[in-house]
């Protein structure tokens, strides 16, 4: 019997700079040691990783895409507002428009950080900003850090806890971001030569009829790729996601969402385990790149 080897890759992964725990090395390292034909690094709203991870793509010859995670607000007459996420892939890290758009949104998220800190002390549960940038090692604390925080003094149980009860939006300790608009975001990427990717749409409490709709009106505002597999998908959810690229004309894309310890059970590659992104994937996404 013949084996064939199948290559597998990850388009979604944070690093240390921004809510992960692994560097951009070592995100290169281990994807090197899986065996995967390439990784693509997709920091939250920035673009501070992708030096390193480019020189570690070189030191171990391992195909890297520099990304972006863009979060952004989705509104329309069939869903209220909500927050998205799009994923860039081969964006320019050295193009001004993104790095002015980055540092004013990274400003705007130290002014909301600071009044969640405010929010949090005030609701029975002391801290400092100090502390907070501390335990992330940065400035560009997530809400990921202050639920790690509240672990950490003993406020809470675990992250999930952190989460249910203060943090998810519209909860307590939840303080919004100003954040660019969907269009705002795929032109950034577009121009800078990059690829906009609508990520992990079963993530944002819509029916399926909603997603349909959002991916519909957001073909037209010019996204071109979809996240057809991802890490917490199941059989369904993968089902109605790629047959809604193949309806409206996405290019497939697909990743872990890795954030090294920081999301327990999510590997890089694997996912849950049962996570197979295929190199194919890659091979469209790149001959969309060369036509630009
Ligand atoms: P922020 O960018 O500060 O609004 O924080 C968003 C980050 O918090 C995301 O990138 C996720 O990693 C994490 N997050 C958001 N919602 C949840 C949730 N319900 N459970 C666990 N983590 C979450
Ligand atoms: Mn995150
Ligand atoms: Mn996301
Ligand atoms: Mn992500």
């Amino acid at each position: 019997m013949s084996e064939q080897k199948i290559n597998l890759i990850d388009l979604h992964t944070h690093s240390v700079n921004s809510d992960g725990t692994y560097t951009p090395s070592q995100i290169v390292s281990e994807a090197h040691e899986k065996g995967l034909k390439a990784v693509a690094l997709t920091d939250h709203d920035c673009v501070f990783g992708l030096d390193e991870f480019e020189r570690a793509g070189q030191e171990y010859g391992l195909e890297t895409i520099n990304g972006i995670e863009f979060a952004s607000y989705y509104e329309s007459q069939v869903s209220k507002k909500k927050e998205i996420h799009i994923v860039g892939l081969f964006i320019d890290k050295n193009d001004k428009t993104i790095l002015d758009k980055t540092k004013t949104i990274l400003e705007q998220r130290i002014e909301r950080n600071k009044k969640m800190t405010k929010r949090l002390t005030e609701l029975g549960f002391p801290m400092t900003y100090e502390e907070l940038c501390a335990l992330a090692g940065h400035n560009h604390c997530s809400r990921t850090h202050y639920a790690l925080l509240m672990v950490k003094k003993g406020y809470v149980k675990d992250k999930n806890e952190a989460f249910a009860k203060y943090f998810a939006n519209n909860m307590p300790a939840y303080v919004p971001r100003i954040l660019p608009t969907p269009s705002e975001c795929i032109e950034m990427i577009k121009n800078s030569g990059g690829i906009p990717i609508l990520a992990h749409p079963t993530l944002y409490w819509m029916n399926d009829e909603q997603i349909e709709s959002m991916a519909k009106d957001l073909r037209q505002k010019g996204m071109e790729g979809i996240e057809v597999m991802y890490s917490t998908y199941n059989t369904r959810q993968q089902y109605i996601i790629s047959n809604i690229a193949e309806k409206y004309g996405y290019l497939k894309s697909g990743g872990s969402d890795f954030h090294g310890l920081n999301k327990a059970g999510i590997s890089l590659g694997t996912g849950k385990g049962n996570l197979a992104v295929p190199y194919e994937f890659l091979v469209g996404l790149k001959e969309r790149k060369e036509k630009k």
